[in-house]
């Protein structure tokens, strides 16, 4: 059941994603698992996430900390405007990771 990205039609991922038969999903998710365990093994690898400011002009659906969800207070550990970091920067130690995250600041 591997495809190449470029196989699949958008009406077949949006299948996959909708499909609710149990079966299936669990043959899915075992294709996912032979998958996993062939190119990187049972290992679980945990990753580091130190967040630097949740302000953000853009406003990704899935992301906690997009510009319109009004739910937490905005805050930045540095003061960052002017000369900071955006987007999202990943530090590879390894097979481990540290990902430094911040929103993407007004004005840039
Ligand atoms: S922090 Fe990143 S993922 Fe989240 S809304 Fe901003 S740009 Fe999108």
């Amino acid at each position: 059941m591997i495809y190449k990205f470029e196989e699949i039609t958008r009406e077949e991922i949006i299948g996959y994603l909708n499909e609710s038969d149990p079966v299936k999903i669990q043959a899915y998710l075992d294709e996912a698992d032979r998958v996993k365990v062939e190119n990187i093994g049972s290992k679980v690898f945990l990753r580091g996430l130190i967040e630097l400011s949740n302000i953000c002009v853009k406003n990704c659906y899935y992301c906690g900390i997009r510009h319109d969800n009004n739910n937490l207070v905005r805050y930045e550990l540095l003061n960052l405007h002017g000369s900071h970091v955006t987007g999202h920067l990943y530090c590879r130690p390894g097979r481990e990771a540290t990902q430094l995250i911040q929103g993407e600041l007004p004005g840039l």
